[in-house]
């Protein structure tokens, strides 16, 4: 038996929603994940078996490996498609925002969000949510988003109606937010969740295969240029950083998702605790922090760079220069060996 988790008041103020809406847009953060693409489609597929009108719509383009995930066609890109979102955001009757807590995570489609008239109900995993919610329910202890709305579809007393598509896309969210069950994934309740989606036919073997090992060559070799090249150790601070710049993402032809997994590859040496990747994009750094055990990625992120996210794994941005990014990494870096 799983445990409750999600309070008894939260399910019959999101049952109330459910029920007196017909269509529903379902939104999730900008440059969105496994975890963020799993709880969206998970839920996506159990509003379909309930006969709602739901429809998935990301800020951006989600990354190419998971562009199997069952539903992933019918997906709409908020930037390639402003228009038609507009409206289907506009005519709605309710809004899930899954997998941010703060509305700043849609990017460019923050404000028609916190425009819409919709009620919204966010389901997220993160600390700090804001409170733009009619319901709120935020359980950071929690591993991933999908694993909440696996809990949440039980909890309206709905898991007959978890059909094998929904269950792919949960597990998918649950495997990628664990780094496929290596970090963060010692609730023992997780492995009962996996058990049944397993018994749901889930094939979790193909799905690792599916999200882990379809790169491309070039991507490969972008990840040995990266360590062989750019990755830089402090081993004072038992640190690691690498850096990508636009010249050199570019002659990897760098595609949405070719560095993922990248930042998490230097904790595996012997004495790295905290490991950082900053990728220059066109109009900014995007930043990723990981650490292990007790040492906050988060703090150094919402530190330095105005970012956040959990305590081994967070994120941020910076509008300077790669070099100046750089620079006040490595000056602020002796602040947090109180961590080590
Ligand atoms: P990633 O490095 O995979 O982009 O992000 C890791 C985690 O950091 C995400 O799950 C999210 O919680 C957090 N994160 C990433 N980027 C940002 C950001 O720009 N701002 C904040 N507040 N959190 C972020
Ligand atoms: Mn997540």
């Amino acid at each position: 038996m799983i445990s409750k988790v999600i309070a008894e008041d939260l399910i019959h103020k999101v049952q109330k929603e459910i029920d007196k809406a017909e269509t529903m847009v379902i939104v999730v953060h900008v440059g969105p994940d496994g975890d963020a693409m799993g709880s969206a489609l998970g839920l996506w597929h159990y509003l379909m078996t309930i006969d709602k009108e739901p429809q998935v719509i990301v800020p951006t383009a989600f990354p190419d490996f998971l562009a199997w995930m069952p539903g992933a066609d019918k997906v709409l890109v908020y930037e390639n498609d402003k228009q038609k979102c507009d409206e289907i955001i506009a005519a709605t009757d309710l809004i899930f925002t899954l997998d941010f807590n703060v509305l700043n995570r849609l990017a460019g489609m923050e404000h028609v969000i916190k425009d819409a008239v919709a009620p919204k109900i966010l389901v997220d995993h993160h600390l700090h949510p804001g409170d733009y919610a009619k319901v709120t329910i935020s359980y950071p202890e929690i591993s991933s988003t999908s694993e909440l709305i696996f809990r949440l579809i039980c909890r309206l007393g709905d898991f007959s109606k978890i059909n094998l598509a929904c269950a792919e896309c949960i597990y998918t969210g649950m495997m990628t937010d664990t780094g496929a069950f290596t970090y963060n994934s010692n609730k023992p309740e997780i492995y009962s969740i996996v058990y049944e989606l397993i018994k749901l036919g889930v094939d979790k073997d193909d799905i690792y295969r599916r999200v882990f090992n379809t790169y491309s060559a070039d991507r490969m070799r972008l990840m040995g240029y990266a360590l062989y090249q750019k990755m830089k150790i402090y081993p004072e601070n038992k640190a690691a950083l690498i850096t990508l710049s636009l010249d050199e993402l570019k002659e990897f032809n760098f595609k949405n998702g070719d560095a993922e997994g990248l930042v998490n590859m230097p904790l595996s040496i012997d004495g790295v605790l905290f490991s950082v990747f900053m990728r220059e994009d066109p109009d900014k750094i995007k930043i990723s922090l990981r650490s292990q055990g007790t040492f906050p990625a988060n703090k150094v992120s919402a530190d330095l760079f105005d970012g956040g996210g959990h305590l081994n794994a967070a994120g941020g941005e910076s509008y300077t220069t790669l070099e100046e990014a750089v620079r006040k990494f490595e000056e602020a870096l002796d602040d947090y060996k109180d961590f080590l």
